[in-house]
């Protein structure tokens, strides 16, 4: 998100952040886009093309994907808004800068829905794809599963729409942000519905026993909270039923609760009392997005992997035994969820049933912390061991020659992107070291 500041010459400048706070830069200039035509202008100017550009959606990637320091930063969020529904094909064309909630409002106004959700949806539809976001429906894949086509302007400044039925496709469902400025999407749609949506606690022991079960869920998880036995699982499966009243309940209390940041021993006390509490029985018929949102967390810190599901019980009960046995100060609830398979070349799903495995850590609101960075990267070492692969959103450890080997088609990805930009326009810092 774009944040106003004063240079020391008094000078006014835009500077970047994400959601976080933990990507910040300067911007050469911050271009406030409507309009593929306007795109094609700066992506063909020479002058603009000299200092790199890149794209910023909501900003709510952990991971500097977004690289604004010294380059031309473009802002779609103002290239918003349904082009078209196709009732036949069911499918709905959105710009790319649309919020996953606007088009949550637009498509529920026209009976209509996206067949998943991820766990908040202020990302913006481009973005949420170019990391292959995911939510949990242990049947169908990452969001970038439910695209039809990709419409975006390529490096030589002319715009181009790739379908499903091409070859490429698959590399441009999860692109990074390195193959162009996507200016619109085309995905699939399903009828709007409700879904039963159940909660309980139990312990994860017998989670983990059960994960089969819990997999014939249309969507469903559960969140292990840190440092206790407990688990709390969720279920939601399509019912016929109406939706029942909502009553909102203040959350704030609860998430900073639950996203503490104590010392181990006061962190088993406050979770074991979370668990009690959040994970109390509950069933409610809610409308499909909303059974599947979140709330927005206080600040934090992001790492996620995506392990084969055959492995996630092991990997589970390693961690459990690694967080206690090290004392890790890992205090938000571990959200665990679950995809099917995917065919996008650089998603972690890809051609395989995965189990996703979120770890958090609550960043102080003031000031600049790195207290994630170790048992982050225990973690991180943990669960690559498990042949994960790390969400591209968030914070992550692998060199990439690693990630190299965790991708079949990694290669097929590096020479697509060299064919489609040769000069490396669209590549800031991280997107240059690891696919160039
Ligand atoms: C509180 C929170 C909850 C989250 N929950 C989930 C979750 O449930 N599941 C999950 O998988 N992830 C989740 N995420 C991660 C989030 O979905 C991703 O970081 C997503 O990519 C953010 O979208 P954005 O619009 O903010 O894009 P940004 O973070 O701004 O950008 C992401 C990438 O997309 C590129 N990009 C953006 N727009 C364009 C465009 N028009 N053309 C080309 N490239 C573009 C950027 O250059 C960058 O490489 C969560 C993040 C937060 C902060």
């Amino acid at each position: 998100m774009a944040v106003p500041r004063t240079t020391s010459a008094g000078r006014q400048q835009a500077s970047w952040e994400n959601w976080s706070g933990t990507v910040q830069g300067v911007p050469e200039r911050l271009e406030i886009v409507d309009g593929e035509d306007e795109v094609c202008e700066i992506v063909r100017d020479r002058g603009k093309r000299a200092h790199g550009i890149g794209v910023a959606g909501s900003g709510h990637s952990y991971a500097g994907l977004v690289s604004p320091a010294g380059r031309i930063l473009l802002d779609l969020q103002r290239h918003k808004g349904i082009v078209s529904i196709d009732r036949v094909r069911m499918t709905v064309i959105v710009k790319a800068g649309t919020s996953l909630r606007a088009l949550n409002r637009e498509l529920a106004a026209e009976g209509l829905a996206l067949p998943n959700q991820s766990a908040i949806d202020e990302q913006t539809v481009a973005g949420a794809v170019a990391t292959a976001t995911h939510g949990s429906g242990p049947g169908m894949g990452t969001l970038s599963s439910h695209l039809r086509s990709v419409r975006l302007v390529t490096a030589n400044g002319t715009v181009r729409t790739v379908t499903d039925d091409e070859p490429e496709f698959d590399a441009v469902r999860v692109h990074l942000g390195c193959l162009g400025v996507v200016t619109a999407l085309t995905f699939d749609v399903v009828p709007a519905h409700t879904l039963r949506k159940t909660i309980v606690r139990m312990p994860l022991k017998m989670v983990l026993g059960g994960l089969d079960e819990l997999r014939t869920a249309r969507y469903g998880g559960f969140w292990w909270y840190p440092h206790t036995s407990q688990a709390v699982v969720w279920r939601a499966d399509p019912t016929g039923e109406a939706a029942t009243p909502v009553i909102p309940t203040p959350r704030g209390l609860p998430l900073a609760f639950t996203n503490n940041r104590f010392p181990p021993v006061a962190a088993r006390l406050v979770h074991s009392l979370s668990a009690l509490s959040e994970g109390r029985p509950q069933s409610r018929v809610l409308p499909c997005d909303a059974a599947l949102l979140s709330s927005l967390p206080p600040r934090l810190q992001a790492l996620e992997y995506g392990i084969p599901v055959a492995r996630a019980a092991e990997a589970i009960t390693e961690l459990a035994d690694t967080v206690t046995r090290h004392g890790l100060r890992i205090n938000a609830p571990v959200d665990v969820r679950f995809t099917g398979a995917d065919s996008a070349w650089l998603s972690p799903s890809y051609q395989r049933d995965t189990c996703y495995l979120g770890v958090t850590c609550a960043l102080p609101a003031d000031r600049p912390s790195n207290t994630w960075s170790r048992p982050f990267a225990v973690i991180d070492d943990l669960l690559a061991r498990h042949e994960g692969r790390p969400h591209w959103a968030k914070v992550h450890f692998r060199e990439p020659a690693d990630l190299a080997a965790r991708y079949p088609r990694w290669h097929d990805f590096l020479e697509l992107r060299r064919r489609w930009d040769p000069d490396g326009v669209f590549l800031g810092d991280l997107l240059r070291a690891t696919f160039q």
